[in-house]
C-alpha cells in the first residue's frame, strides 16, 4: 500500500493558510494589542525630545509640591492660603487657569468667600469633577461648590489607564448622571484657543480650527502624545508664587495648571515615560493639551492595515524560510525585527501607532509554522534520497547477479569448444549457445536498464499493440531452457489475444515469474502459464507445483530484496529483487499482481493487464 505523501507545494500551501488564519486572532487579540503597546511604548521612550513644540512654551505647571505641602501643609491646602496664591497669580494674568483640584465640600465660610472671590478674576477658568467610585449604576459626578464654580467651565479630571496601568489615552468626555462632562484638558485647550463649545462628528471632535481624531465609535478615545517624563513642562513651585519670588512674566498670557505633585497628594499613575514613579496628573493634563494644540496626534494604524502588514510579514517569513539558512537565515530574521522597529519609530513621527508587537508575534508564529514544515519536508526528501541510494546499490547487484547465469554458460561453451574432442556437430551446437546467451545477455541488460529507467521515472511506458500469444511462446520456449535443468515441464496455453503493452518488459515479467517457478519447485513438475482475456483485462497466469508460500509471506515477497525465510538459506540463488521489478512493470501498465499458493503444493502468480 501506498503511503500518503504530501507534496512539498500542498505543504506550503497549508502552512501559509494556518498562518493566514491566526492573523485575525492577533489582530483583535486583547493581550497582543497590550504587547503593542509595550512596543510603542518603548519608540516613545527612545524617540528624541519633541524637536518642536509650541505649546510646551504656552504651559506652566503651578505645583502644590513637597516643599509647599511641608510649609503650607497639610494637604489638601487650606483654602484661604489657595486664595492669597490665586490674589497674587491673577496679578500676573495668565490667558486660562485650569485648577485641578476637587472643591466639592463646604469649609470655612469665609475662607471659601476668600476663595471664590479669588477666582472670579479669572475670565477663563476650568475647575475638575470626578464621578464618584460608590459602585452606583449611574455614577454622579463629584462637582466643584457652586460659588467656586459660578463663571468657570467644569470639566472632568478622569485618566483612562489600559489593562496594564499605564494611562496612554484620555476619554475626551464622560457620562455621568444626567450629565455628560468634557475633558479636563480638551476645555483648557478650548478656553486658550478661544474656540466655541466642540463640534462632534462620528469620527472627530473638532475644536476651532483643530480636528480631534476621536471617533465616536471609540468613545471618543485620544492617545496622548507625551512631549517627555515628569519635568518636560515649565513648572512654578506654589511656594515660590505666594511668596512672591516667582517673575509674574512667567505666568502672563500662559495656561497655568494648579494641581498636586507632592508625594503625598497621591496624585500619580504611571505612564508610558515614566519610570520609577508615576507621572503627576497635572504635568499629564499638559501632556494631553500639548497634543491638542501642537496637533500632534497619534493614531493606530486600523485593522485592515494591521490585516495587510501581517500578510506581508508572513510572507518574509515564509520566503527566508524556504530560500535562505544558517547565518543568511538569522540574518534576514534580525533586518526583519529591526525594521519593523525602525517602522515604529518613523510611523509614530507621522502619527501612527505601528502595531510592532503583533507583526512581531505573525512573524514569529508564521516562521515557526514555516520551519516545521520545511524541516518536515527536507527530512523526507532526505529520506527519500537515501532510500533510493539503498535501492540503487541492491539493483546494481541484481543486475550483476542475473548477468552472471548467461555468462557462466557462455563461459562453460566457450571453454568445450576449443577442446579438440568436441565433435563438429556438437562446436556449431555450442557456437549457437553462445549467440543466443550473448543475444540473451544484451537484452538482460537492456531490460535492466529500462526497469531502472522506468522506476526513476526517467522514462514512461512504450506501450504499442502487442499478439500476446506469440510473445508468451518466445518467453516459455526460453523458459523451457531454463527448466531443463530440473527437468522441468513448462506448458503453455493461449488464445490469440491482442493488447497495448511494453513487450520487453513484459516479457522479462513473465521470464521472471517462469524461472521462479523453476527455481522454488522440486525436480520433474510442470509449470502451466495460462492467458486469457476477460472484461477488457488480459490475465496472464505462472502456476507451479513447487514448495508454496507461507500465507504471512504472501505480501511480502513483492517488496524489493525479501526473500522468504526459508529460501534465504537454500540452494538457489536470489536476490529478491525478480518479483519487486515484476510488480513494479505491471502497476507502470496500469494492472496489479496477485499469488495464490498452497504450501507445499504449488503458488500461482496472476498478472491482470488492462487491454489498452
Ligand atoms: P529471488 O527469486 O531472487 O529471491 P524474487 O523477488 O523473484 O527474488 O522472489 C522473492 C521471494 O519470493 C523468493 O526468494 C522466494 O522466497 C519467493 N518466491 C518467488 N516465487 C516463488 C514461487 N514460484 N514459489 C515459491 N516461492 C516463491
Amino acid at each position: 500500500m501506498k503511503s500518503f505523501c504530501a507534496s512539498p507545494k500542498l505543504v506550503r500551501s497549508v502552512y501559509c493558510l494556518i498562518a493566514v488564519a491566526i492573523l485575525p486572532w492577533v489582530i483583535w487579540n486583547g493581550f497582543i494589542q497590550q504587547l503593542n503597546s509595550e512596543w510603542n511604548d518603548l519608540v516613545l521612550r527612545l524617540r528624541p525630545p519633541t524637536a518642536y513644540s509650541q505649546a510646551l512654551g504656552q504651559i506652566v505647571l503651578l505645583a502644590i509640591d513637597d516643599r509647599t505641602a511641608a510649609k503650607y501643609g497639610p494637604l489638601p491646602l487650606n483654602r484661604r492660603t489657595l486664595a492669597t496664591a490665586m490674589q497674587v497669580l491673577a496679578e500676573a494674568q495668565p490667558r486660562v487657569l485650569a485648577v485641578d483640584l476637587l472643591l466639592p465640600e463646604p469649609g470655612d465660610a469665609a475662607a471659601d468667600e476668600a476663595l471664590a472671590s479669588a477666582l472670579r478674576r479669572y475670565p477663563r477658568l476650568i475647575l475638575g469633577a470626578a464621578l464618584d467610585s460608590d459602585g452606583q449604576p449611574q455614577a454622579s459626578w463629584i462637582d466643584p461648590l457652586p460659588t467656586f464654580a459660578n463663571q468657570a467651565t467644569v470639566a472632568h479630571v478622569h485618566a483612562a489607564p489600559d489593562p496594564d496601568g499605564d494611562v496612554r489615552s484620555v476619554l475626551l468626555t464622560k457620562e455621568g448622571a444626567n450629565t455628560r462632562r468634557w475633558a479636563f484638558g480638551l476645555e483648557a485647550a478650548r478656553l486658550f484657543l478661544g474656540a466655541g463649545r466642540p463640534l462632534e462628528k462620528l469620527d472627530s471632535v473638532t475644536l476651532g480650527s483643530i480636528r480631534l481624531p476621536a471617533s465616536h465609535a471609540d468613545n471618543r478615545l485620544l492617545f496622548i502624545n507625551y512631549a517627555g517624563p515628569e519635568g518636560t513642562f515649565q513648572r512654578v513651585s506654589f511656594a515660590d508664587l505666594i511668596e512672591r519670588r516667582a517673575a509674574p512674566a512667567s505666568f502672563q498670557n500662559k495656561l497655568v495648571i494648579l494641581g498636586v505633585t507632592a508625594q503625598g497628594g497621591g496624585d500619580r499613575i504611571f505612564t508610558p515615560v515614566s519610570s520609577g514613579i508615576g507621572m503627576s496628573g497635572i504635568e499629564i493634563h499638559a501632556n494631553v493639551i500639548r497634543t491638542i494644540l501642537d496637533k500632534a496626534f497619534l493614531m493606530p494604524v486600523g485593522p485592515v492595515a494591521e490585516f495587510w502588514l501581517g500578510l506581508l510579514v508572513i510572507g518574509a517569513a515564509v520566503l527566508a524560510m524556504v530560500r535562505l539558512q544558517g547565518t543568511r537565515l538569522l540574518l534576514a530574521f534580525m533586518l526583519v525585527g529591526a525594521l519593523l522597529f525602525g517602522a515604529g519609530f518613523v510611523s509614530v513621527s507621522l502619527g501612527y501607532l505601528f502595531p510592532i508587537g503583533s507583526l512581531i508575534t505573525v512573524f514569529i508564529f508564521a516562521a515557526a509554522v514555516a520551519a516545521v514544515s520545511e524541516h518536515s519536508i527536507l527530512r523526507r526528501s532526505l529520506a527519500g534520497e537515501v532510500r533510493r541510494r539503498q535501492e540503487y546499490a541492491f539493483r546494481v547487484q541484481a543486475i550483476a547477479h542475473e548477468i552472471k547465469t548467461p555468462l557462466t554458460a557462455i563461459q562453460g561453451s566457450s571453454e568445450m569448444i576449443s577442446e579438440s574432442w568436441v565433435p563438429e556437430e556438437q562446436r556449431i551446437e555450442m557456437a549457437g549457445l553462445i549467440h543466443k546467451e550473448s543475444k540473451r545477455l544484451t537484452g538482460l541488460v537492456q531490460t535492466f536498464l529500462s526497469v531502472e529507467r522506468l522506476a526513476s521515472g526517467t522514462i514512461g511506458l512504450e506501450k504499442r499493440p502487442v499478439a500476446l500469444r506469440r510473445v508468451c511462446e518466445e518467453v516459455v520456449d526460453r523458459g523451457r531452457l531454463y527448466a531443463a535443468r530440473k527437468k522441468i515441464q513448462v506448458e503453455f496455453d493461449a488464445p490469440e489475444i491482442d493488447l497495448k503493452a511494453d513487450p520487453e518488459l513484459l516479457s522479462f515479467a513473465l521470464y521472471n515469474l517462469i524461472t521462479n517457478g523453476v527455481k522454488y519447485s522440486p525436480k520433474n513438475t510442470s509449470i502451466l502459464v495460462s492467458a486469457e482475456e476477460a472484461h477488457g483485462s488480459v490475465i496472464v497466469c505462472v502456476a507451479d507445483q513447487g514448495q508454496g508460500i507461507p500465507p504471512a509471506e504472501r505480501e511480502m515477497i513483492f517488496q524489493k530484496f525479501y526473500r522468504a525465510k526459508r529460501d534465504e538459506k537454500g540452494s538457489e540463488e536470489g536476490t529478491g529483487i525478480g518479483l519487486a521489478l515484476v510488480k513494479e512493470i505491471v502497476e507502470q501498465h496500469g494492472g496489479r499482481i496477485s499469488v495464490e499458493s498452497q504450501p507445499g503444493a504449488g503458488s500461482r502468480f496472476t498478472m491482470t493487464l488492462p487491454k489498452e
